[in-house]
């Protein structure tokens, strides 16, 4: 039987890395500066790229089951913190100037929030609790699913304004934070408007997601007629630890 796999590799290497071989070196020579930050869910139906259309060098990923984002500190406990560990490096060292939380319609992450998740996933079952505000007190009917999809990334962006790194730049405003449901079956990211108080299709917004408050030095007025109490904690405090 053929190693598709080994195939695919070969044809990268033959075919397409000859296209971005400038590119690359480049980026070797230099090193990267990627300007966002990407926490994206782990579905393979997201392609951030093809979004995004960004190349090589542009987007600092990190993905996960649900696009979820651990708390910045109290979780120290020897475990391994990958995604925050992502968020540490791309605020602090690639100085990004974005963070995109992207999170998808039919998400199986979002949909385990109203079922039994099997007690032998226990790493996903401690996981999943990141999300577990996102979940409604009703059935999880397609609507009910989307909202919770929308609510869960509204919920990581409250979680990254907990990141004293992230809370500081975006007050200074070297760094905005960006909300985004991508709707599988449209082709449509869906991108959070704090002033609409919920989300807007790309092709009617006039800018690429906002977090889950306005900036208070700029916009204070409008953020207080804004009730985004239904979206979580939009009082999210800095951790001091
Ligand atoms: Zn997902």
């Amino acid at each position: 039987m053929p190693d598709e796999l080994l195939q695919r590799l070969r044809r990268f290497h033959d075919h397409a890395f000859p296209r971005y071989e400038a590119q690359f070196r480049e980026l070797v020579d230099d090193g990267q500066h990627p300007t966002t930050l990407f926490i994206g869910c782990s579905d393979s139906r997201l392609v951030p790229y093809l979004l995004t259309g960004a190349g090589p060098g542009e987007l600092f990923m990190v993905r996960n089951v649900g696009a979820l984002v651990p708390p910045c500190c109290g979780t120290l406990d020897g475990g391994h913190h990958g995604t925050a560990a992502a968020i540490e490096f791309a605020v602090l060292n690639l100085k990004v100037r974005r963070i995109v939380v992207c999170g998808h319609s039919h998400c199986g992450a979002m949909k385990a929030l109203y079922e039994d998740v099997p007690s032998e996933a226990k790493n996903l079952r401690v996981w999943l609790d990141l999300a577990r505000d996102a979940a409604l007190p009703v059935q999880p009917t397609p609507e009910a699913l989307r909202r919770t999809e929308q609510r869960a990334v509204v919920l990581q962006l409250e979680r990254l304004m907990e990141y004293p790194m992230v809370r500081s730049r975006v007050e200074r405003g070297e760094l905005t934070l960006h909300g985004w449901h991508y709707v599988i079956e449209d082709g449509e990211v869906h991108v959070f408007d704090v002033k609409a108080g919920g989300f807007v299709p790309a092709s009617r917004s006039s800018h690429s997601g906002t977090g889950p408050f306005l900036d208070t030095t700029t916009d204070a007025a409008a953020f207080s007629e804004v009730d985004t109490t239904h979206w979580g904690r939009v009082d999210a405090e800095p951790c001091t630890e």
